[in-house]
C-alpha cells in the first residue's frame, strides 16, 4: 500500500519527512526475527534436507526463544555439522547494548545501538524502556529510528534520522531485556541486584475492571490475562509498541515481530498481553486485527480535527470520524478486548472540562479504555503539562462516564524513560564499560 509521503518539508505542519533511511544487513545476518518459513529456508541453504527442515526450525526456535541462546555452540541437540555450518553463515546477535539506566523506581532503559546506512555517520539507536509493577512489568518496545510523522508535543518526531528496524531488531528488543533481566527459562543469567519476579495476579479472561479512582501504573495496556506457555513468574508479561517510531508505517516487520514474540512454542507471550500504539494510520488499521490480533491504542489526544491537525499532522489524512469508524470496525474489538485512547494533557491546549466531556461523548459505542498521559517535556518542547488539579478534574468526568483509572503514572522520570518520550540522550558508557556490559548480556 501507498501511503504516500509529504516531500515538502517547508509547508507548514508537512505531516510526514522522507525519506527513509536504508537498512543494509550486516554480511552475517542473525538468526534472530526470522520467522519459521524463514528459517526453514535458510537450513535449506545449509544443505538440510527438505524432510527434516521442519524438526531442526522447531529446534532452533527453542534454543533461540525459549532458552535465550546466544551461541550455536550450546545447541547441543542440533548436530555438531550442522552448528559449524550455522556458524559459518549466521549469527545469533540482538541489538548492541549501548547504556543501561536504572529509575530508583526499578525502571530500566537501555539504549541500543543498531547498524547504520554508512559508516562514520552517527549511529542508529533506539531505546528500550522496562517498566516493572505489583501486577505486571511491561515493556515499552521501538519500531523505528525516530519517526517520520511530526507529533509537535513528541520529541522523537524532531528526530531526523529514520528508519525501520527489521523484524529481527524489534524482536531483539525483547531478547536483550530478557538477556539483561536473567529471565530465560533455565537460565544461567543470574537475576541482577533487587530484581524480583512478578507475581501472576491478574484477573481472568475476559473479566470486567471496575473502575478505581487510583492512578494506574504506567503503562496500562489492554488485556489483562494470565500468561500462556507457562508463563508464570515472567519479569516481561506486557509489550507496547510505544517506543520510538509508528508501528503501522513499518507493519511488515512489526506483523512479523509480533508473531514471534506470540508464538507459543517460543516467547510465548499473549497477543492480549502485546499492544500496539498507533497515531491513527486508518489503512492499516483493520490488517493490524487481522494480521497482527494484539490489543490497539490509539493517540487521540484531540476531540476536534482542528486541534488534532495540530498536535498529531498524520490527522490531515486520516481525519477523526475516519479513524473512530475504523476503531469499532477493528477485527476482535469487544468488552473484553477494549481499544486504549491516548490523550496526553497539554495545559490550556486540550485540557478543559469541555474537552473531557466531548471526548467521553465521541467514544460512546466504542469498547475503550482511556490513558490520560501527562505530558513529558522535552528542551525546546513548545507546551506544558497540565497542572495536577486540572488532570484531575478532567479524570474525574472520565471516570464518571464509566471509564476506569484514567491516569496513567509518569515511570522511570529521573531517566527521562516515559513511553514516548524516548531520548538517545543517554549518559554514554566507555568502551570499556559497554565490552563488559555485552559480555555480562551475552554471555550464557
Ligand atoms: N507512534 C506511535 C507510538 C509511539 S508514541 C503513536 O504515536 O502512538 C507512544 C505514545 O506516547 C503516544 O500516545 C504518544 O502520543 C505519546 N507521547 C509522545 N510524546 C509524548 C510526551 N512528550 N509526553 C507524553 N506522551 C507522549
Ligand atoms: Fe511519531 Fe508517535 Fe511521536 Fe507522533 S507521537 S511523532 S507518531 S512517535
Amino acid at each position: 500500500m501507498n501511503i504516500g509521503v509529504d516531500h515538502d518539508r517547508s509547508s507548514p505542519g508537512f505531516v510526514e519527512k522522507a525519506p527513509l533511511e536504508r537498512y543494509v544487513p550486516p554480511a552475517k545476518p542473525s538468526l534472530v526475527g526470522l520467522t519459521r518459513a524463514q528459517l526453514a529456508e535458510a537450513l535449506g541453504t545449509l544443505g538440510v534436507p527438505e524432510g527434516a527442515r521442519k524438526m531442526r526450525v522447531q529446534q532452533l526456535w527453542h534454543w533461540i526463544y525459549v532458552r535465550g541462546t546466544t551461541s550455536f555452540d550450546a545447541m547441543s541437540s542440533v548436530s555438531k555439522d550442522l552448528r559449524a555450518r550455522l556458524e559459518t553463515h549466521y549469527t545469533l546477535a540482538r541489538p548492541e547494548v549501548v547504556a543501561e539506566q536504572i529509575s530508583v523506581d526499578g525502571t530500566r532503559k537501555w539504549l541500543l545501538r543498531l547498524p547504520g546506512e554508512t559508516v562514520g555517520e552517527r549511529p542508529h539507536e533506539v531505546e528500550c524502556v522496562y517498566i516493572p509493577d505489583t501486577d505486571r512489568a511491561t515493556l515499552c518496545v521501538s519500531s523505528q529510528v525516530g519517526c517520520t510523522l511530526n507529533c509537535t508535543f513528541c520529541h522523537t518526531g524532531t528526530q531526523r534520522l529514520v528508519r525501520n528496524l527489521t523484524p529481527g531488531e524489534i524482536v531483539g528488543q525483547v531478547m536483550v531485556a530478557r538477556d539483561r533481566l536473567g529471565d530465560w527459562h533455565s537460565s544461567s543469567h543470574p537475576p541482577l541486584k533487587g530484581e524480583g519476579r512478578i507475581a501472576n495476579s491478574d484477573p481472568g479472561r475476559g473479566q470486567e475492571e471496575t473502575p478505581t479512582r487510583h492512578a494506574s501504573a504506567v503503562p496500562a495496556p489492554a488485556g489483562d490475562l494470565p500468561l500462556a506457555g507457562g508463563g508464570k513468574g515472567r519479569k516481561i508479561t506486557n509489550i507496547v509498541m510505544m517506543g520510538m517510531g509508528e508501528p503501522l508505517y513499518n507493519f511488515d516487520n512489526v506483523r512479523d515481530a509480533l508473531n514471534i514474540v506470540a508464538d507459543g512454542e517460543g516467547i510465548s507471550l499473549s497477543k492480549r498481553r502485546i499492544t500496539l500504539s498507533t497515531s491513527g494510520v486508518v489503512p492499516e488499521i483493520a490488517r493490524t486485527g487481522d494480521e497482527i490480533g494484539c490489543m490497539l491504542a490509539i493517540s487521540l489526544h484531540a476531540v476536534t480535527d482542528e486541534l488534532r491537525n495540530e498536535l498529531v499532522p498524520l490527522n490531515r489524512k486520516y481525519p477523526i470520524a475516519d479513524l473512530l469508524k475504523a476503531c469499532r470496525d477493528y477485527p476482535g474489538v469487544s468488552n473484553a478486548r477494549r481499544i486504549t485512547f491516548e490523550y496526553v494533557m497539554l495545559k490550556g491546549v486540550n485540557d478543559s472540562l469541555a474537552d473531557a466531556k466531548a471526548l467521553v461523548r465521541m467514544l460512546k459505542g466504542i469498547p475503550a479504555k482511556i490513558n490520560l498521559i501527562p505530558f513529558n517535556p522535552w528542551p525546546g518542547s513548545r507546551y506544558e503539562c497540565s497542572d495536577w488539579e486540572q488532570i484531575e478534574k478532567f479524570s474525574e468526568v472520565v471516570f464518571n462516564a464509566g471509564y476506569a483509572s484514567p491516569v496513567r503514572t509518569p515511570r522511570g522520570r529521573d531517566i527521562l524513560a516515559a513511553c514516548g518520550q524516548l531520548k538517545s540522550a543517554t549518559e554514554k558508557l566507555s568502551a570499556r564499560e559497554r565490552m563488559a556490559l555485552r559480555a555480562m548480556a551475552m554471555t550464557e
